[in-house]
């Protein structure tokens, strides 16, 4: 990874873990999913709120983790809120194939550039569960299952 980009990387990880945004359990979510990680303990439920044509009105997440499933999981409810199911799988799938080394181009508005940052999590391959967490749990959620898997 370049200096530039890894120093990025450390901040967006550092902001988000320590100042997770959006951790809370609200009461009108409508889909939820929990989702463990056991390579590194992390364990985090994810919580939407979903509105008419697949809308995700809300989203947000408590539970315990590393710092990168923290980060990861902050930045994914910030990112989602506002998209529709579809788009929400479409960045879930992009982001994944990312962070596994693939090619992969994705589009999510203003929020790209921290997502590519994100991705650079590919550098260490032992985290990249912790870095998909979230989102497995999100896709779960709204598939009305309630346990993500990370395979
Ligand atoms: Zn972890």
């Amino acid at each position: 990874m370049f200096d530039d980009l890894r120093e990025l990387y450390q901040e967006v990880i550092l902001d988000h873990s320590k100042h997770p945004r959006n951790f809370r359990h609200p009461d009108d979510a409508n889909h939820e999913a929990h989702g463990y990680n056991p390579l590194c303990g992390d364990t985090l439920n994810v919580y939407l709120k979903m509105g008419h044509n697949g809308l995700i009105e809300d989203a947000a997440f408590e539970g315990k983790g590393c710092a990168i499933s923290l980060a990861s999981a902050s930045m994914m409810t910030e990112i989602i809120t506002g998209k529709t199911e579809t788009e929400a799988k479409v960045l879930f799938d992009g982001f994944q194939k990312l962070v596994k080394g693939e090619e992969a181009t994705i589009d999510a508005g203003d929020d790209t550039e921290r997502l590519m940052v994100l991705a650079g999590v590919k550098e260490f391959p032992m985290r990249v569960k912790c870095a998909t967490l979230a989102w497995h749990a999100m896709s779960s959620a709204m598939d009305g299952e309630e346990e993500a898997s990370t395979e």
